[in-house]
């Protein structure tokens, strides 16, 4: 099979870097991580463009920059324990996987999460543990997270996630309406308090769930 660490490199220096990206684990993960993988062969040859790729289910693969946005903002420790919520490909899940001591991954596909489960055992990513569920109810089981990202575009911050971050903890997530949405980074500053600020606009697939969108208002 072909090597695609030349194409990384350069997606790294031309997509992410040039971005403004900075947090060197953050690179790092991004130039390791084989995206290809993430994708159908029919998909294989534009892993690394600038550009989110449909992986079935009307659902996508995020663009690149914005993995590493993403990742940069909920300012990764080595010894977090972080939730997504949107697992898709799995790609999402496999760079934090290299940035922090145990990932857990939610998608409302359980092909998809099969899907992404197949990819991280090719790979032995194994700090990942994926689940099938609403994210959007957070998963108390395993709370509370040092961070939680969300995938996937909600109508308003879902107030069940909120609760599950630690003291300190970092939430991101795409607020708004279909085709335009901004990323907004939640802090927990106290038990009872949270500060929280937006960055650069995005356009996401829906949140469906409890604390998400319903289908017919998407
Ligand atoms: N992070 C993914 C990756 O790396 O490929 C991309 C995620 S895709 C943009 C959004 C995902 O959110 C979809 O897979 C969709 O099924 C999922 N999703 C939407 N609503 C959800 C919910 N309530 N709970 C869990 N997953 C949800």
């Amino acid at each position: 099979m072909r090597d695609f660490s030349l194409d990384r490199a350069k997606m790294v220096r031309d997509q992410i870097e040039r971005r403004g990206i900075k947090h060197p684990g953050v690179l790092a993960a991004m130039r390791e991580v084989p995206r290809h993988l993430f994708v159908s062969m029919e998909y294989q040859s534009e892993a690394y463009a600038d550009y989110p790729l449909p992986i079935g289910f009307g659902q996508t693969i995020s663009q690149p920059y914005i993995v590493a946005l993403m990742t940069e903002l909920i300012q990764p420790d080595p010894q977090d324990c972080v939730l997504e919520i949107g697992t898709g490909s799995g790609y999402q899940a496999a760079v934090l996987s290299q940035l922090v001591r145990q990932v857990h991954s939610i998608d409302r596909h359980a092909e998809l999460v099969k899907g992404a489960q197949r990819i991280a055992d090719q790979l032995e990513l194994t700090n990942i543990q994926f689940h099938v569920g609403d994210g959007s109810l957070g998963l108390p089981e395993h709370a509370p997270y040092d961070a939680i990202l969300i995938t996937a575009a909600a109508p308003q911050v879902p107030k069940p996630l909120l609760t599950q971050l630690k003291v300190g903890g970092r939430l991101i997530l795409p607020v708004g309406e279909r085709w335009q949405q901004k990323l907004e980074r939640w802090i927990r500053t106290a038990e009872e308090s949270f500060d929280h600020d937006q960055d650069i606009p995005v356009s996401f697939v829906p949140l469906l769930g409890e604390f998400g969108w319903s289908e017919s208002d998407w």
